[in-house]
């Protein structure tokens, strides 16, 4: 009996109901211009306003402090081309980590070659980043670091709290990447010394093409799209208005799970899939960190086969799974993040994310543990690349 069982809600998740239903007004008899002053117009902004206080509450910010984009990577391009604009009289030094997801990593490469210096930090084998290495970094010209939350292939999540003492000790303003974590992990950018943090709706049940930025009042940074101001100049063009109001609605019901500690359903099935596959299949490591990893993930890789294989044999059982990230499979290098924590690429190759939903179930992990063996069984049988059967 087949089932459909997604287990790739790092790669996006589906729009909850009541966010539909929260949108759905903003493309039909809502549809005004929140920039315009007449009712259709109001009744917009309105809609804006109170959809920037919901994503603002969910990490304790205040609603100026948040920037709406067209997404994560525009927030994060934002975050990092829009701080090295703004600053580059002080200083041409930008640091981040070899496991950042391309938004990062390729925007970073992109001032690089524009005149300013990219340091990348090294990470251990878990893929944490070395405090020790990230102080060492920091120099006089040092105007931003860049490291994220939570990684999106592997699920470690960073030490945040020391990566943010340690460059607000230094002066150096400090972005992270929160796309996988927002939503998901309890953030408080009050508590936590944080300057620019990116947001993507579309990774916590929310509509795509919708991210936000924080930037903490009195951060200066340069706008990438001039217009018409809006975003307070920080983004301009007319507002993704039901795009917005769905992100505000998600940020509610994220807050809601979060409060409830649905999360704690989720790390249970989550390690419930770790251990059972660890106790099923030999020759299979867990990537990332055992505990400090996020909630709904998890990751592997199988020794002696492909993990492009694997997922087309989930496929065909009805099993979304996804082999490093949704950007790097189809290429035949290993993902990037793989190798920087010291995987050879023979075994980075047979890589495989399993990422859970709210509404996975016992049944859908028990799905995976009867099924899984036999496609890894199966497809070592016939493997080239060492170990037989
Ligand atoms: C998905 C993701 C992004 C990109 O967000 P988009 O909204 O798809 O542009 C950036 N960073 C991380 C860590 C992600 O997981």
């Amino acid at each position: 009996m087949s089932r459909s069982v997604y287990l790739d809600h790092s790669a996006t998740t589906p729009v909850d109901h009541d966010v539909l239903e929260a949108m759905m007004p903003y493309f039909t008899s809502d549809f005004g211009n929140p920039n315009s002053l007449h009712a259709w117009g109001r009744k917009a902004r309105k809609a804006l306003d109170e959809a920037r206080n919901q994503v603002a509450q969910l990490i304790n910010a205040d609603p100026t402090e948040v920037i709406f984009t067209g997404g994560g990577s525009e927030a994060d391009n934002l975050a990092i081309k829009g701080i090295a604009y703004a600053r580059k009289d002080r200083g041409h030094h930008i640091i981040t980590s070899a496991i950042e997801h391309h938004a990062v990593l390729d925007a970073c490469k992109w001032l690089g070659k524009e005149g300013f210096d990219i340091t990348i930090l090294p990470v251990d084998k878990y893929g944490m980043v070395r405090l020790d290495e990230l102080e060492r970094a920091i120099r006089p010209d040092t105007i931003l670091v860049t490291i994220q939350f939570a990684n999106n292939e592997i699920g470690t999540i960073e030490p945040i709290e020391q990566i943010g003492s340690i460059c607000r000790k230094q002066g150096v303003l400090f972005h992270t990447d929160a796309v996988q974590a927002t939503g998901h992990l309890p953030i408080d950018v009050k508590k936590l010394p944080i300057d620019l943090m990116t947001m993507a709706a579309h990774k916590m049940y929310g509509p795509k093409g919708v991210g936000a930025l924080y930037v903490k009042k009195g951060v200066k940074i340069a706008p990438l799209i001039h217009g018409g101001g809006q975003e307070r100049g920080l983004r301009s063009g007319t507002e993704n208005t039901a795009g917005i109001v769905g992100f505000g609605k998600a940020a509610v019901l994220a807050a809601k799970r979060l409060a409830n500690n649905e999360n704690e359903n989720e790390k249970r099935l989550r390690d419930r899939l770790i251990d059972g596959i660890l106790e099923r299949i030999d020759d299979v490591i867990l990537t990332g960190h055992r505990t400090e990893r996020l909630p709904f993930h998890t990751s592997f890789c199988f020794h002696y086969i492909e993990g492009e294989s694997m997922l087309l044999r989930l496929d065909a059982l009805g099993i979304g799974a996804s082999s490093g990230s949704a950007c790097t499979s189809g290429s035949l290098e290993p993902s990037h993040v793989l190798l920087a924590i010291g995987l050879p690429h023979e075994i980075a190759h047979g890589s495989l994310r399993l990422t859970l939903g709210k509404d996975t179930s016992d049944e859908d992990i028990d799905y995976v543990l009867e099924n899984l063996p036999k496609v890894v069984e199966s497809l070592r049988a016939m493997s080239p690349l060492g170990k037989r059967g």
